[in-house]
């Protein structure tokens, strides 16, 4: 028996006891006649202590111990006199009696703390030397936890865990696929999934009514601090159901993840915002909703006053900063380059003081009078002590700049609280979304998401203002999850692929299996999957999914500890049959 107890268990109540332990040699201190080593494991640390004058032979080998060896040690527990508060074994020590080194190491690239001296570059290159820290601990427990809650949570209500394939058909919506070349059939492909939709679909159409699954999802996209080319997802369908029945099963989900996890309770329902509302008071269909400060249209207030921006723009809109009218000058300065930023381009920013002593001052007071000042405060609910900014231009544009700036101000103020979780469902997002570049709708969720009912007659006469039953999971303004309820019969679906644009020819010969399958008796479905990754990492209180995934790539897509992707050999491209341009 290498070990009888963890690193991270023993304390008084083992005093006098003889045990062994075994890890990793953390540190080690030369005090005297003594030597301590810090012994650590997964579980925790524990102090042994050799003592000169007792055993000299032996002290002299602890002595030799570097970091990270790999030892085992057998003694006595004891009170310690000198006790360490900040660890749970901090009571005891171990009275080293036998020593024996399992596996030296070499010296570690970097030191094992949580603030080590290792950069991003060389703790992923040796990523199983950087795991034995204590944050990627966490955080890999913290994974596990909500893997596991997740699934105690939908087996105890029925739902299966099916596995479905890796090796699929690679289809032209969506995003990009990984592809991978078939050996068996020269010059043809299979796809990494880029989620396993359509399976799902099928087991519904099975007959199992419930079905999730914590699965790998492949997309070929650059990537961010909250995208990695393979990702993991909690996928989930669901047979006879409508969106309502959706939502609250898996709203029961996230409230479960939040008691178990974040000893979170929420009373009452998410709330739930269209996703036009969203848009239009946030700027964006993932809002933050840790705090108000709602953006509101005033296009139709300030057009026609002589103020060249505000009559040349088709969209007016502010946010109201309460307080904020003691923002100084350099404050107001600093939000205006922010705003004007390339990426957020807007031209300039107008800003309206509402004064304590109840006057107004605006960079526009040459062109308003305080009456018509007075109107917009009205508009925004302000109150003495506030303050507008207010952004002119394209409405698609300048939405998305007010919701960078209303975050911007929100994270300046502390309204954007670590540890303060606010979940809503954003509904009712449109079916389809125009792209200028090539001239065609596309589906905004996937081309399998149903029409609402009520819009099905615009879906000839004017696609794009139709509404499907598709929504969102967002918290702290990070989308968590999403989903749909499906197009269950086979001429919808038919209809669907003729919007996309496709030729019955292509339809079928991409989709035919699938559209076969619901001549067969599909059941009314629908379901969500979640961004495992991101959800844990919110958990976390971070938004880099990476430090949440044992082995990640990086930004550039590679793995660089086990230095892929890589070339194969002349061998293995003759094989499956590929010729590659110099
Ligand atoms: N498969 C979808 C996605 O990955 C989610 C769903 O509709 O269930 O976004």
């Amino acid at each position: 028996m290498y070990r009888t107890h963890t690193c991270g268990e023993l304390n008084k109540n083992n005093a006098g006891k003889e045990v062994t332990l075994c890890g990793w040699v953390q540190r080690s201190r030369n005090l005297g006649g003594m030597t301590f080593i810090d012994l650590r494991d997964r579980y925790g640390i524990t102090q042994l202590v050799f003592d000169m004058e007792g055993d000299p032979g032996l002290c002299n080998e602890a002595r030799e111990l570097g970091r990270e060896y790999v030892i085992s040690a057998t003694g006595k527990v004891r009170e310690r006199s000198n006790k360490n508060p900040n660890i749970p074994t901090g009571e005891i020590e171990m009275e080293v009696s036998a020593l024996s080194v399992l596996n030296p190491s070499e010296l570690p690239p970097f030191t094992i703390e949580d603030d080590t001296d290792g950069g991003e570059e060389l703790r992923m290159k040796y990523r199983y030397i950087d795991l034995r820290r204590e944050p990627l601990k966490k955080n890999l427990l913290l994974r596990h936890k909500m893997a596991s809650e997740v699934r105690s949570y939908l087996n105890t209500i029925d739902f299966i865990e099916v596995e479905t394939p890796v090796l699929i058909k690679s289809t032209p919506e969506g995003a990009r696929d990984f592809v991978v070349p078939s050996r068996m059939s020269p010059g043809e492909f299979y796809a990494l999934p880029q989620s396993p939709q359509m399976f799902k679909q099928l087991l519904m159409v099975s007959g199992y009514d419930r079905y999730y699954q914590i699965v790998k999802c492949f997309r070929d996209e650059d990537l961010r601090a909250d995208r990695q080319p393979e990702f993991t997802q909690v996928d989930c369908e669901m047979s006879f159901v409508e969106q309502d029945d959706v939502l609250k099963t898996f709203e029961g989900l996230a409230k479960h993840l939040f008691i178990k996890v974040k000893g979170t309770d929420f009373n009452g329902p998410f709330p739930r915002i269209s996703y036009r509302e969203a848009v239009e008071s946030y700027g964006t269909d993932k809002p933050d909703i840790r705090f108000g400060m709602r953006i509101k249209e005033i296009t139709g207030s300030v057009k026609g006053g002589g103020f060249a921006i505000f009559d040349d723009a088709s969209y007016t809109g502010g946010i109201c900063v309460r307080g904020g009218a003691s923002f100084t000058r350099k404050q107001i300065d600093l939000l205006t380059s922010f705003v004007r930023k390339p990426q957020l381009g807007a031209k300039g920013m107008i800003y309206a003081r509402f004064n304590e002593d109840g006057t107004f001052k605006s960079s526009v007071d040459k062109f308003f009078s305080g009456e018509q000042i007075s109107g917009w405060m009205r508009q925004f609910d302000a109150r003495e002590g506030d303050l507008l900014l207010i952004l002119s231009g394209e409405k698609g544009q300048t939405l998305k700049a007010l919701c960078e700036l209303r975050l911007k101000v929100g994270e300046d103020l502390g309204m954007r609280k670590e540890g303060e979780f606010a979940p809503l469902w954003v509904v009712d997002f449109p079916l389809l979304e125009w792209d200028d570049e090539t001239e065609r709708f596309y589906a905004m969720h996937h081309p399998f998401t149903s029409p609402k009912a009520e819009d099905l007659p615009l879906l000839d006469k004017d696609p794009g203002a139709v509404r499907a039953n598709a929504y969102d999971l967002v918290i702290n303004g990070v989308e968590i999850g999403g989903g749909s309820v499906r197009i269950h019969n086979s001429a919808m679906q038919k209809k669907m692929f003729e919007v996309l644009g496709f030729s019955e020819k292509d339809a079928h010969d991409q989709f035919g299996f699938f559209m076969d399958a619901f001549r067969y008796g599909a059941p009314p479905h629908g379901g969500v999957a979640f961004g495992f990754d991101r959800w844990v990492a919110l958990f976390g209180g971070s938004e880099s999914i990476r430090d949440y995934i044992a082995f990640p790539k990086n930004n550039a897509g590679r793995d660089v500890m086990i230095n892929t992707p890589s070339p194969v050999s002349g061998n293995q491209l003759k094989e499956l049959g590929l010729n590659l341009d110099e």
